[in-house]
């Protein structure tokens, strides 16, 4: 195994815990990322669609990006509907982009360093969480028993059933089903999506700052990202409150 501070350096997402919360502009680098993992897809051909007037990549324009490659490409129905639905939920723009490298099996999960050579023995590239499989992103997020636990506890925090599923994209549609009825549109993913992040804050932090998993930890961590996502242009006194969303998630994922 390389040293890992070259693999750190190697990883895309270094440190995923946000800083900047109001921050709603795309870095140029995120959308290289996002797009890169079109094979098809000439970097070039966003040069002048990734952009507003002032060469600012945002939300819309990176949107807009995406969509128009992506129509211009065939059997893709399945990746479009997942875009929309991450697209449409309310969470800072790099979440977007996180979220949606996840669903496109885009981040640098061991297996993924594996594949490019980065990584090359077989105990390097086990789950950190189980040390019972390799690590890939269906593993990660949804597959290890670990997370599915990390689930159970959240679909029951939210009082949902979420049903298994060893795919991320099929997951995120079990989950976006089960929570549809219960709160608003562009809310449905926004749990999903800090409960992604938060497993993907502990691999790292277990990988690079050589802490022990602690499943009480992701959730927490969920719970607490979702909390400040969803404070995010809400002006009721109410959803400020940590306790009654500790207890009473989804009357606040109405706004
Ligand atoms: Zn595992």
């Amino acid at each position: 195994m390389r040293h890992k501070d070259e693999l750190f350096t190697l990883a895309l997402q270094h440190d995923p815990y946000i800083e900047g919360l109001e921050e709603f502009i795309v870095h140029p680098k995120d959308i290289n990322d996002l797009i890169v993992g079109y094979k098809w897809l000439d970097l070039g051909l966003i040069q002048d669609c990734g952009t507003e007037g002032d060469g600012v990549y945002t939300v819309a324009s990176s949107y807009e990006a995406c969509v128009k490659v992506l129509v211009e490409s065939s059997d893709l129905q399945l990746d479009m509907a997942a875009m929309n639905l991450i697209w449409e939920t309310f969470v800072p723009s790099k979440i977007h982009v996180f979220g949606w490298r996840a669903l496109r099996n885009r981040l640098p999960s061991r297996e993924q360093l594996a594949a490019r050579g980065i990584i090359t023995e077989e105990s390097d590239m086990v789950c950190v969480f189980c040390f019972n499989d390799i690590e890939s992103l269906n593993h990660l997020f949804v597959g290890c028993c670990e997370a599915r636990n990390v689930w159970q506890k959240i679909a029951s925090w939210l009082g949902i059933e979420v049903g298994n599923a060893d795919d991320v994209v099929e997951h995120m549609f079990y989950f976006e089903e089960s929570i549809k009825g219960l709160v608003s549109k562009r809310k449905r993913l926004l749990v999903w999506l800090a409960a992604v992040w938060a497993l993907w804050w502990m691999r790292n932090e277990i990988i690079f700052n050589e802490q022990e998993y602690h499943e009480d930890e992701v959730v927490h961590k969920t719970i607490s990202l979702a909390w400040l996502w969803n404070m995010i242009g809400v002006k009721s006194d109410t959803v400020s409150n940590f306790y009654l969303w500790s207890y009473c998630p989804v009357q606040f994922l109405n706004g």
